[in-house]
């Protein structure tokens, strides 16, 4: 497979984007990897780079949105923080690869038993982490109260 150019990036359309991501995750759950020679597509983006998507993930080991989506060097902006959380300098980053460097799709990438978030959920504090933790409370929080007023 070939790292995309301006041309092919132009193509693509956000459904084409989710397509290619979905067909990509199929392959990585059936452990279907495409064929991609990594070390060409270095020198294929090395002039510039064209991804197509832009996703949001959590810095867990196991959520590698490359690996997950089965895609090569130059196709997706992989933004990661503990979490998933937002902060003005990832929604820069968002920005960045959709206004200026023209990718399709942004995609917020969840997961299961996620550390940041049954850290915020057991009042962890400690360090920076605190700071990263409170901005998943609210959300926490509007779950906990949705919940009881389901009781
Ligand atoms: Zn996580």
């Amino acid at each position: 497979m070939w790292a995309h150019t301006k041309e092919t990036q132009d193509k693509v359309t956000p459904q084409m984007a989710l397509e290619y991501l979905k067909e990509g995750n199929a392959r990585f759950l059936n452990n279907l990897k495409a064929s991609r020679n990594l070390l060409k597509q270095v020198n294929q983006t090395s002039d510039g780079q064209f991804p197509f998507a832009a996703v949001l993930s959590c810095i867990d080991s196991r959520t590698s949105a490359e690996l997950i989506f089965d895609q090569g060097l130059g196709d997706i902006f992989s933004i990661r923080i503990a979490g998933n959380v937002l902060n003005d300098d990832i929604l820069g980053s968002m920005e960045y690869a959709c206004g200026v460097a023209n990718s399709k799709i942004v995609v917020v990438l969840g997961h299961s038993k996620c550390g940041a978030v049954i850290g915020a959920c057991s009042n962890y504090t400690g360090g920076n982490l605190t700071g990263l933790l409170s901005k998943i409370k609210p959300a926490i929080e509007k779950e906990t109260y949705k919940n009881r007023q389901n009781w």
